[in-house]
């Protein structure tokens, strides 16, 4: 055993314990505020109109509500809101989480028949007690809101689900659906950072299936004194890692945006090595400071970001070769 003393005397030496690094001092990236950023390339619709309410001094809470909005209103993004394709049953299920810059949080999760979930989860945080609220439960407290009830199956989600059922196999395909779950961070003129995720989840899951992307912490997570992250892919492998929370953490302790996304995505394959080929995890991320990054498993993955300097997109950087 060592006592304190020889402990400091073993750091100032240089010969650290383990786990030690944790605590290196912060590497700052910073960047242009307000600034938007969103998972994948097909969504610069999304940042666009996140960005129209941050240009003007709007609340990041606001911009990325509204700009998830519009993915989950298009039928042609069909892993998102109206549109999305259904579970094995045939029945389109939604999934979705926001989060203010307290820290405060609202979720919903297996809710059906209602297009706008993140409108839905928000509600949960403002005007309910509670933090998620699901299934059945869920599409009462959003009709007692004042949110119509309406069918979200498309003839094109169904086509694809009755194309499905003649094989019946479910394996997530990685990259396939290339506009997955689209999840947005913000941070406003004012310094206000939010954050907003919402999916129809993994195409032709089980009843009930509930991936990361409602999971605080796991899909979304924010800590008002360092900054957010979310994900996209197999949620089964975020929830399993509360990825989210990790590159969050990893922010914390002294790491860029882009590398706390990497640690996060290195978590995922450490635990599972045999996988490291066939799972799909993008991870984005932004700290207080308007830095940002994102980093994925397997190559394919981007995200859009848009801060007064054009609305672009960035491929993300990527484990597997
Ligand atoms: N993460 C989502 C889920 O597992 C799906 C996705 O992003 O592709 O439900």
């Amino acid at each position: 055993m060592i006592n304190r003393k020889q402990f400091l005397r073993t750091g100032a030496l240089g010969l650290l314990p383990l786990g030690w690094k944790s605590f290196a001092s912060p590497k700052t990236v910073t960047g242009p505020k307000p600034v938007v950023i969103a998972t994948w390339h097909t969504v610069k619709k999304a940042t666009e109109a996140a960005w129209q309410v941050l240009k003007d001094g709007g609340y990041a809470l606001d911009a990325v509500e509204v700009g998830v909005k519009v993915e989950e209103a298009d039928p042609n993004n069909m892993t998102v809101g109206y549109g999305g394709r259904p579970d094995r049953n045939g029945n389109v299920t939604l999934d979705a989480c926001i989060m203010d810059e307290r820290g405060e949080c609202g979720s919903v999760a297996f809710l059906q028949n209602i297009k706008h979930p993140i409108s839905v989860a928000r509600k949960v945080m403002e005007e309910s007690p509670h933090a998620m609220i699901v299934g059945e439960g869920a599409k009462k407290f959003a009709v007692s809101q004042g949110f119509e009830t309406e069918n979200l199956l498309t003839p094109e989600a169904e086509k694809a689900w009755k194309e499905w059922l003649k094989t019946s196999e479910y394996k997530p395909v990685i990259n396939i659906e290339t506009h997955d779950t689209i999840g947005m961070l913000a941070l406003d003129a004012d310094g206000r950072i939010s954050g907003a995720c919402t999916t129809s989840g993994a195409a032709w899951k089980m009843e009930g299936r509930v991936g990361d992307s409602p999971i605080i912490g796991s899909g979304l997570f924010i800590d008002p004194k360092v900054g957010a992250a979310c994900a996209t892919g197999l949620g089964e492998e975020v929830i399993k890692t509360a990825g989210s929370h990790l590159v969050v953490e990893m922010m914390r302790q002294g790491h860029s945006p882009e590398e706390a996304c990497k640690i996060a995505t290195e978590r995922i394959i450490e635990r599972t090595p045999s996988n490291k080929e066939g799972i799909q995890v993008g991870y984005i991320a932004l700290n207080n400071e308007g830095g940002y990054g994102g980093y994925s498993i397997q190559g394919g993955f981007s995200y859009v970001v848009n801060n007064g300097q054009g609305n672009n997109v960035a491929p993300a950087k990527h484990l597997m070769e």
